[in-house]
């Protein structure tokens, strides 16, 4: 982990504040971290600013498994664990697989990140965003726990023999007040 900061108003310069001690460099990925940073904070008002990178192994895993579309994913996850709906009623943004560096795949997940606060790199990772980093990590962990659920139940000799319904989603929408976007749903 490292701190980097924009340098100048015109952003086209950084500095390090802390770590990459010793000639270390940023990662590949830092064109995607900076982009992303500034579509969430535009897209926000100025809201998020934590954007937060991972690679999680059973999500990657379902890319490997389910067609990759943010309507698939996100009602996998949703049915996934209750909390689902409630943390990311949103959804969740799927990219396929691209080269993990520069600005092409940072445009292509900054496209996305203008509607979806999670975005799913296809084979390889997850990136998340939110106001500070508790509630960003806590979005992480959610769609990572769902995804490690799902996983589990498919392996089960039955499969998933039962799941949160589409109507079971309309509750958890009307109990908790969010608006969970309808055009992934099912039925
Ligand atoms: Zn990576």
């Amino acid at each position: 982990m490292c701190h980097l900061t924009l340098q100048n108003e015109k952003g086209n310069a950084w500095r390090i504040v802390w770590s990459l001690e010793k000639g270390g460099v940023p990662t590949s990925e830092f064109p995607s971290h900076f982009l992303n940073h500034s579509v969430r904070k535009s897209v926000t008002g100025g809201k998020n600013r934590v954007i937060y990178y991972v690679h999680t192994p059973g999500l990657i895993t379902l890319t490997y498994v389910l067609p990759l579309t943010a309507k698939d994913f996100s009602h996998v996850l949703w049915q996934s664990a209750t909390e689902c709906a409630v943390v990311f009623p949103g959804g969740v943004g799927v990219l396929p697989w691209m080269i993990p560096e520069g600005a092409e795949i940072a445009k292509a997940t900054g496209e996305m990140m203008k509607e979806y606060e999670a975005v799913v790199w296809a084979y390889h990772g997850l990136f998340v965003s939110g106001a500070d980093f508790d509630s960003t990590f806590g979005l992480m962990h959610t769609i990572k726990k769902a995804a490690n659920i799902y996983i589990k139940a498919r392996s089960y000799g039955a499969g998933i023999t039962q799941t949160i319904t589409d109507d079971n989603l309309r509750a958890i929408g009307k109990a908790f007040g969010v608006t969970i976007r309808e055009e992934f749903w099912r039925n």
